[in-house]
């Protein structure tokens, strides 16, 4: 028994990406290894409306196969590959292969039925895809010509499109953010604040940048069944949201009274290991053909036609 605790702490002292110099620099080797023979995967996390348990979209999430280690989950290589520029030539392929996969999923799909004249190019015509941006990314002075170029190779409507944007990006608030993030609007891509409320949050991004969602972080839905201030915080932002046009999806909601809950507040759309966890390209597609996920709502929570 000793020894293979033994043995099991040398592997996990050997998988871990953080424990020195040269494992920094082997890591670093093996990412551009990576980029360089398609060596990345995508997953894909169902964004579902919470009243209708309907996907209205899914996260494409990065995953890093390694060839003989376990899969490198993105907190230990996104850093890594920040620091190191490898992000823009990663988050290129990110944006690529999402894309190239809901192109596929949406023509096997009956036409959208006619969205509602207010919703249209919104959630209303088909499916979305959420595509994570660093901020490492955006500084790159081409990345508002990229989005557009590879949109317009996919044939993709750009409203199908909504980027996450976390608010390190915003912080570092210079005109050019304001005038890419203008462009990328213009275009018709829709903008989402990722972890909202972890960060140095300002209100103010809500008045004068075009943001069309908030991601509510998952550190505030935890707990909002038992701590009344939670509740309480999380049901503040959906109101505040609500006049402003912005939409809302709940991260993270892993028990049904979280969904029970955020539903009732007025939160429109969710995900989290209550509803999917993610799944590969594959499932995502079955998932979207099937209309609903396969762990469906309660029944009398549905609102679908028969
Ligand atoms: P995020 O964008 O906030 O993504 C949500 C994370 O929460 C994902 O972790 C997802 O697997 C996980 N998650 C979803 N539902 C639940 C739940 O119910 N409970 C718990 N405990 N976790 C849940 P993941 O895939 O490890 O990604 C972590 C972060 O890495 C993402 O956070 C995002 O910031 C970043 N990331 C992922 N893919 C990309 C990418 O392609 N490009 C960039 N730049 N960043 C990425
Ligand atoms: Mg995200
Ligand atoms: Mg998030
Ligand atoms: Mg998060």
């Amino acid at each position: 028994a000793a020894k293979s605790a033994g043995k099991r702490r040398w592997r996990h002292y050997h998988d871990s990406l953080t424990s020195g110099m040269m494992q920094r620099r082997e890591v670093q080797a093996a990412l551009e290894d990576a980029v360089k023979n398609d060596g990345f995967a995508l997953v894909y996390q169902p964004i579902v409306a919470l009243d209708s348990g309907e996907i209205v979209g899914f996260e494409a999430l990065l995953r890093w196969p390694r060839p003989g280690h376990r899969t490198v989950l993105p907190g230990e290589f996104i850093p890594i590959a920040e620091e190191t520029g490898l992000i823009v030539p990663i988050g290129e392929w990110v944006l690529k292969q999402a894309l190239s996969d809901m192109v596929r999923w949406r023509r096997g799909l009956p036409p959208a039925a006619p969205a509602a004249p207010d919703k249209a190019g919104e959630w209303g015509d088909g499916p979305h895809i959420s595509v994570n941006v660093s901020a490492r990314q955006f500084f790159d002075p081409g990345f508002v010509a990229g989005v557009r170029r590879t949109l317009r190779r996919s044939g993709l409507p750009p409203s199908a499109l909504l980027l996450e944007i976390t608010e390190s990006l915003l912080l570092g608030e210079n005109e050019r953010i304001r005038t890419d993030l203008a462009e990328l609007k213009d275009i018709g891509v829709r903008l989402a604040i990722d972890d909202f409320g972890t960060g140095y949050s300002s209100l103010a991004y809500l008045l004068d940048l075009p943001i069309d969602v908030l991601k509510i972080d998952k550190t505030f839905v935890t707990g909002i069944g038992s701590q009344w201030r939670r509740h309480a915080l999380v049901e503040g932002i959906i109101k505040l949201s609500q006049p402003l046009q912005v939409d809302i999806i709940a991260e993270g909601i892993e028990t049904e009274t979280e969904r029970e809950l955020l539903a009732a507040m007025g939160c429109q759309f969710g995900q989290g290991y209550l509803l999917s966890v993610p799944v590969d390209a594959a499932a995502a597609e079955a998932m979207l053909v099937r209309g609903r996920l396969v762990r469906e709502l309660p029944r009398e929570r549905r609102r679908l036609p028969d």
